[in-house]
C-alpha cells in the first residue's frame, strides 16, 4: 500500500503546508510551490507556458495568496482551497508525495520506474 498522509496541517506563519505520512515521512510544501504544481486542468494549461515563480507569492488584492483549507477527498487525495477562490486542484496522495521537496525525495530520480 502506498503511503498516505496521516496528518495535514497548514502553517500559515510559514506559508507552508506540512504533511505527515503513514510511513513516517514528513513533508513541508511552500504555498507557491504547491500552487505552481496545481494539477487542475486550468493550471495544467498555464503550466505549458513559463513556470510560475516560486517566490515571492503572487498578490491577491491586498494580501498575498494563501492556502485557506486542505480537505481530504475520499481516501486518495487532498483538495486545496486558496484565498483567491481557486479550489479545483485535487492532489492525489501519490502526486503529493512525488512533489515532496525534501532532500531525501529530491535525491530520488523524479521519473523513477519504481512500482
Ligand atoms: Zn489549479
Ligand atoms: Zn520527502
Amino acid at each position: 500500500m502506498p503511503p498516505f498522509p496521516v496528518k495535514i496541517k497548514i502553517a500559515a506563519g510559514n506559508d507552508t503546508l506540512a504533511a505527515e505520512w503513514s510511513d513516517g515521512h514528513a513533508s513541508v510544501y511552500p504555498y507557491a510551490y504547491l500552487r505552481g504544481r496545481c494539477p487542475c486542468a486550468m493550471c495544467m494549461d498555464k503550466q505549458a507556458g513559463p513556470p510560475m515563480p516560486e517566490s515571492p507569492l503572487p498578490m491577491f488584492g491586498k494580501s498575498r495568496l494563501a492556502l485557506q483549507k486542505a480537505e481530504l477527498v475520499g481516501r486518495y487525495a487532498v483538495q486545496l482551497f486558496w484565498s483567491d477562490g481557486h479550489a479545483s486542484g485535487i492532489y492525489s496522495f501519490e502526486y503529493l508525495r512525488e512533489l515532496c521537496p525534501c532532500e531525501v525525495c529530491a535525491a530520488r530520480a523524479p521519473a523513477g520506474s519504481a512500482g
